[in-house]
């Protein structure tokens, strides 16, 4: 190839990459796992800027001067709602900006966690998360109409991976017997799994990773745990990693390998994206609930 025609070529190349098909859509979503469904749906025409990225807890973040520079670009701010990110609507209006906003959760019915009011974590029941990946797909179609049959089309392929995912749930669970369908976690992040498969889950913490139990909710979840042979205790994040620890001690169990809550991990992880988590904590859980010593 003659050195013009390189030249030329790379120009080309310069010129395709400075001038987008049409105007990208800047999202901002309050967390990972909402940040990575929105690219799913979103595609090419969409950027998606997180709040709350992989690893970090979402429950009672304190937003800064960094958030609100993202908030202030967004075209469209993706939150879960059911209580989880309110914080994200605050600063949307304190910022003076009118992007449009996603609830992703709006339309479930949700799950209420005993004296803790709403469960937020509706994201772990598949069929929900592909209620949200819908309510994503409208929200973006909205916005964006000559790409709305793209986020549609994607939403629903998106909708069928979690349709075999959940039944890889359901097989899984099958297999194991009723007496042992049983989970111990460290904040109670799997309320809508637990219902959706037939689970029983026992939590050290409430609702929010921030609340800590009292000495009498301790001593039931020991009680709980000797008497449901529970032999692995799974947590969520390094930080709770002292309670459960207590538990184990107290009751003869173990700590399990890491389940993925309100959070993905980093791109090396165990869980880089949302199906990845969900295959990953079935994995962990399944071992969790068979092991006998
Ligand atoms: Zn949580």
């Amino acid at each position: 190839m003659s050195k013009a025609r390189i030249c030329a070529l790379s120009l080309a190349a310069l010129l395709l990459a400075a001038i987008p098909a049409r105007a990208e859509i800047v999202a901002v979503a309050s967390f990972s796992i909402l940040a990575d469904l929105t690219r799913v749906v979103g595609g090419e025409a969409v950027r998606v800027e997180v709040l709350v990225g992989p690893e970090t807890d979402a429950h009672g973040f304190q937003p800064g001067p960094a958030e609100a520079r993202k908030l202030a670009q967004a075209r469209v701010v993706i939150v879960n709602g059911l209580g989880f990110d309110p914080w994200v609507e605050r600063l949307v209006k304190a910022s003076g900006a009118k992007p449009r906003v996603i609830v992703a959760s709006a339309g479930i019915a949700p799950r209420q966690g005993g004296h803790h009011g709403a469960d937020p974590h509706a994201w772990q029941d598949p069929a929900l998360a592909a209620r949200y990946v819908a309510t994503i797909a409208e929200g973006l179609a909205a916005l964006d109409p000559a790409g709305a049959a793209g986020h549609r089309a994607r939403a629903e392929d998106y909708a069928k991976r979690l349709e075999s995912l959940a039944a890889e749930y359901r097989a899984a669970i099958a297999a194991i017997p009723s007496e042992r369908r049983r989970i111990v976690t460290s904040h109670d992040a799997f309320g809508y799994l637990g219902q959706a498969f037939g689970l029983r889950v026992l939590a050290l913490k409430g609702l929010s990773s921030e609340s800590e139990p009292s000495a009498q909710a301790m001593a039931r979840l020991i009680r709980a745990v000797r008497a449901e042979g529970v032999r692995v205790v799974l947590v969520e994040s390094p930080a709770e990693t002292r309670l459960a620890e207590r538990l184990a001690r107290e009751t003869g169990a173990r700590l399990g390998p890491r389940l993925y809550a309100d959070t993905l991990s980093r791109p090396d992880g165990p869980a880089p994206d949302f199906l990845a988590m969900l295959r990953h904590n079935l994995s962990v859980m399944v071992a969790a609930m068979n092991a006998v010593d």
